[in-house]
């Protein structure tokens, strides 16, 4: 089935107390034991599992095409699990370019508990090659990649992972399951920031891991979900189902309206460069064609002149909202740099484009008028 099908059918439900066609949030924290000890319908505490979290992650599954999914209060809570679930002593390779959060996380949390890891440019595979020692758990993939738009070849990545005995793990958070599947491209674990497309109106924070099959690991992962607690309120997770079900139509037109920004941008003297791997001229645009059924909707831009120039841009639009953060209805523009701070890798005169549900000829409009 295609994704349109699979967010639908994997989002309906069917109550049986009162005919609702949306799905009732379960508040409750407990349930009910009966009077042989059992619990008949599955459920006993709230932190363990409950009906509205579970709702969700039978639907990331699906749409992911995976085994068995376990959803987080947040991305950064989904990626700290993944790596509390590998032992001190364990190395990871983690891309050069990507969410300012993952190596923020390493450095600060993971580092001392003793995980040790290595950055790579992971557009050239001789370097993750290389980077590959005895002891490597995990090879992260984030592609495209935040915020340059790197495009990292999937299948190869889970090849060398797995040639070394590690797994590979993909961040698709910006391409999103409509655009990209990378358990059916070889990765074991999928993570998303459903804060972004999956929740897709810049209004609930949430994660998830989606395993492609069991295994210890997994059951290890599982494990501490329930144990370490960083988990999604029933809320919170209703807020992110009822996401989904529009999630392919926003995806599909928000990536339509980002070619039209990016071609726009692509000729403007203004500009030095547009990274969207939509662009012909783009480097990872024969992969990410190969790999992805559309090229997203976010792109950057570096603005010719430098970070005066750059925020100079961004305080003279009126359609886009200055705001940090992407994927919703919105249209954002931010000027990544200064939101990362002291460790920033990124260029001094990027800007960071989400493209939303506006129309395109507003949005081009808006973005000429602040180029001039
Ligand atoms: C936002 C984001 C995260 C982190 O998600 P939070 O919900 O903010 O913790 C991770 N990866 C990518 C690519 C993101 O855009």
């Amino acid at each position: 089935m295609k994704p349109e099908t699979v967010a639908l059918l994997s989002t309906h439900y069917y109550d049986r107390n009162a005919g609702a066609v949306a799905p009732p949030i379960y508040l409750s924290t407990t349930f009910e034991r009966d009077a042989d000890g059992t619990f008949k319908h599955g459920y006993l505490y709230a932190r363990n599992a409950n009906p509205n979290r579970d709702a969700l992650e039978r639907s990331l599954t699906a749409l992911e095409g995976g085994f068995a999914s376990m959803a987080y209060a947040s991305g950064q809570a989904a990626t700290l699990n993944l790596f509390l679930a590998l032992a001190p002593g364990d190395h990871v390779i983690i891309p050069t370019d990507a969410y300012y959060g993952t190596p923020t996380l390493l450095e600060e949390l993971m580092h001392p508990w003793g995980l040790t890891y290595s950055r790579v440019d992971m557009t050239d595979l001789d370097q993750v090659r290389a980077a590959m020692h005895e002891n490597t758990r995990v090879i992260w993939v984030e592609t495209p990649s935040n915020p340059l738009l790197r495009i990292v070849d999937i299948q190869a990545i889970a090849d060398i992972a797995h040639e070394g005995g590690a797994i590979c793990v993909c961040d698709n958070t910006w391409a999103s399951p409509v655009l990209q599947r990378p358990l059916l491209l070889g990765c074991d674990v999928v993570m998303h920031a459903t804060t972004k497309y999956l929740g897709g109106h810049s209004d609930v924070l949430g994660g998830v891991l989606v395993f492609k099959e069991d295994g210890p690991l997994y059951q290890r992962v599982r494990r501490l979900q329930s144990v370490g607690g960083a988990v999604p309120s029933p809320f919170e997770c209703w807020l992110v189902l009822r996401g989904i079900k529009t999630l392919t139509a926003r995806v599909r037109m928000q990536t339509e309206t980002a070619a039209k920004v990016a071609d726009f941008l692509a000729t403007h003297p203004a500009v030095e460069v547009v990274h969207y791997p939509g662009l012909p001229n783009h480097p990872g645009h024969e992969i990410a064609k190969k790999q992805m059924s559309g090229f997203g909707a976010m792109l950057s831009i570096q603005v010719r002149g430098g970070a005066e120039e750059a925020m100079r841009v961004a305080a003279k639009v009126q359609i886009f909202t200055r705001a940090t953060s992407l994927g919703g209805v919105e249209s954002l523009i931010e000027h990544r740099a200064s939101v990362e701070g002291a460790n920033s890798l990124t260029p001094p005169n990027l800007l960071r484009l989400s493209i939303g549900l506006e129309h395109a000829d507003d949005l081009i409009f808006d973005l000429k008028r602040a180029l001039e």
